[in-house]
C-alpha cells in the first residue's frame, strides 16, 4: 500500500464521518469516499429521543466542514457486496486501497401490519414527533435506554404513556433486576404507566396484541426493543461475522485492507478477555482514531474501557465498563432515598464497571480506575464520603 491510500469508508454516521476526520487529521492526502444510505450529512443520534423529541431542537448535524475534509460524500447510496479490493453499491463500484465499515446498526421489528415507529434516524424521529400530542396514547415496547428516553420526552409533551416490556423489570438485561427494580419507580414518579411480564405477539392498527391473546389500545406504537448490527449486506462477503463484523484488537476485519467500527463491529478486548460489541456514541466517536491510524500503516491497539449515557426521568444516568464478569454489586449510597447513588460491579475486588446517577465525579473517577485494571475497597466503595479515586488498594 502507498502512503496515500485510496480510502472508501461506509457508513455516514458519527464513526464513518469521524472516520474520515481522522484520516485528514493525521495528514492522509489520498482520495477518501465516504458512502451513507441515508439522504443527509452525518447527523447525531443521542439528541433524537432527549431534545429533539421534547421539541427544543430540530436539527442534530454533526459541524464539520466537509469542503475542507476533500471528501466525496456519496448520500443516499447502500453497499451491496464487498468483493476484493472493490465496494459495490447500488450505485456504482469502488475501488479501494482500504476500506471502513461502520454501517452501525438497525432497529429490531415486531410482527404485525400496524404502523410501527422505530427511532433510529432523523427523519423517523421528526416524523413521530409529530403525532406526540397532549392526550395522545402512547405504547412504548421495551423498557431499554431509547424507550425510557422517549417516554421521557413524551411525557413533557402531554402524552399518556404506557411501556410494555417483556422482563420482569427494566433494564434487566442491560445492567440486571435489582438496578431495575429501583429503575421501575422512576417510570411511576414520572406518570407514565410500566407493564412489565407483557410479551407482544404483534402489532396492529389501532393497538398491540399481547402474547396472552389480549389486546392494548395505543394510537402511536413505538417499537424499542433494541437493534442489530447493520451487517446483512455482508452475508455473502469473505468477512467474518459474529455479533457484527469481527475485527481483532487493531480494529481489523478477517479481510485484507478492510477494517469496521462502530455499533457495526465486534472487537477483541484483551482488557475484558472476550469479543465484545458496544452501541455506544464514545465508541463510535473514538474508534475512528485507531482505525484511520492503522488504515494509514500503524498498528494502533484498540481496547477502550466502554462509556455511555442515558438521561431520563430528570436524571443523568452514566455507564462506565463492562460488568460481565463481575461477581459482586455493591451501591454506593441508597438508591431508594438518595438523590445521587451509584452501582458498582466487582470481580475478585477489581473495579468492573460502575453506573452512576447523577454523579458525574464518580463516574470520571471509577473510569481511571477501571482503565488501570484497579483492586478496590469494597468498603470504602459503598462510602460516598470516600472518593471513588481513593478506594483503590
Ligand atoms: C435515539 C438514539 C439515542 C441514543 N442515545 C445515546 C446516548 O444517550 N448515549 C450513547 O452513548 N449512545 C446513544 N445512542 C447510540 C449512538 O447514537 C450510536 O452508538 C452511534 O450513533 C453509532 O454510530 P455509528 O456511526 O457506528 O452508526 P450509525 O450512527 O448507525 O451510522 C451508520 C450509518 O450507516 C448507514 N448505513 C447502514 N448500512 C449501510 C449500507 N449498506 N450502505 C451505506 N450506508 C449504510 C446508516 O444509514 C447510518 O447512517 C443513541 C442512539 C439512538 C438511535
Amino acid at each position: 500500500m502507498t502512503s496515500d491510500p485510496t480510502v472508501v469508508v461506509v457508513g455516514g454516521g458519527l464513526a464513518g464521518l469521524r472516520t474520515v476526520e481522522e484520516l485528514r487529521a493525521r495528514g492522509h492526502q489520498g482520495a477518501i469516499t465516504l458512502i451513507g444510505a441515508e439522504a443527509r450529512p452525518p447527523y447525531d443520534r443521542p439528541p433524537l429521543s432527549k431534545k429533539l423529541m421534547t421539541g427544543e431542537i430540530d436539527d442534530t448535524s454533526l459541524r464539520a466542514d466537509l469542503d475542507s475534509l476533500d471528501v466525496d460524500l456519496r448520500l443516499c447510496e447502500t453497499a451491496t457486496q464487498l468483493r476484493h479490493r472493490i465496494l459495490e453499491t447500488d450505485g456504482g463500484e469502488y475501488p479501494f486501497d482500504a476500506l471502513v465499515v461502520a454501517t452501525g446498526a438497525v432497529p429490531v421489528r415486531l410482527p404485525g401490519a400496524g404502523a410501527q415507529h422505530v427511532l433510529r434516524t432523523i427523519d423517523e424521529a421528526l416524523a413521530l414527533r409529530t403525532l406526540l400530542r397532549p392526550g395522545t396514547r402512547l405504547s412504548i415496547v421495551g423498557a431499554g435506554w431509547i424507550g425510557a428516553e422517549l417516554a421521557t420526552a413524551a411525557r413533557t409533551r402531554g402524552c399518556v404513556v404506557t411501556v410494555l416490556e417483556a422482563a420482569g423489570q427494566p433494564l434487566a438485561a442491560a445492567i440486571g433486576e435489582e438496578i431495575g427494580v429501583i429503575v421501575a419507580r422512576w417510570y411511576a414518579e414520572a406518570g407514565v404507566e410500566l407493564r412489565l411480564g407483557q410479551k407482544v405477539a404483534s402489532i396492529e392498527d389501532g393497538g398491540i396484541a399481547l402474547a396472552g391473546g389480549d389486546w392494548h389500545a395505543a394510537d402511536v406504537v413505538v417499537t424499542a426493543v433494541g437493534v442489530r448490527p447493520a451487517v446483512a449486506w455482508l452475508d455473502t462477503s469473505p468477512v467474518r461475522l459474529e455479533n457484527g463484523i469481527a475485527v481483532d484488537g487493531q480494529l481489523r476485519t478477517s479481510m485484507p485492507g478492510v477494517f469496521a467500527a462502530g455499533d457495526c463491529a465486534s472487537f477483541w478486548s484483551a482488557r475484558f478477555g472476550r469479543r465484545l460489541r458496544f452501541e455506544h456514541w464514545d465508541v463510535a466517536l473514538h474508534a475512528p482514531e485507531v482505525v484511520a491510524a492503522n488504515v494509514l500503516g500503524d498498528s494502533a491497539p484498540y481496547d477502550p474501557v466502554p462509556y455511555f449515557w442515558s438521561e431520563q426521568f430528570g436524571r443523568m444516568v452514566q455507564y462506565v465498563g463492562w460488568h460481565g464478569d463481575a461477581d459482586q454489586l455493591i451501591w454506593r449510597g441508597d438508591p431508594r432515598a438518595d438523590k445521587k447513588w451509584a452501582a458498582c460491579w466487582l470481580a475478585d475486588r477489581r473495579l468492573m464497571a460502575m453506573l452512576t446517577v447523577s454523579s458525574p465525579r464518580d463516574l470520571l473517577q471509577a473510569r481511571r480506575l477501571i482503565e488501570a485494571a484497579a483492586d478496590v475497597d469494597p468498603a470504602r466503595l459503598a462510602d460516598p464520603a470516600v472518593a471513588v479515586r481513593d478506594c483503590a488498594v
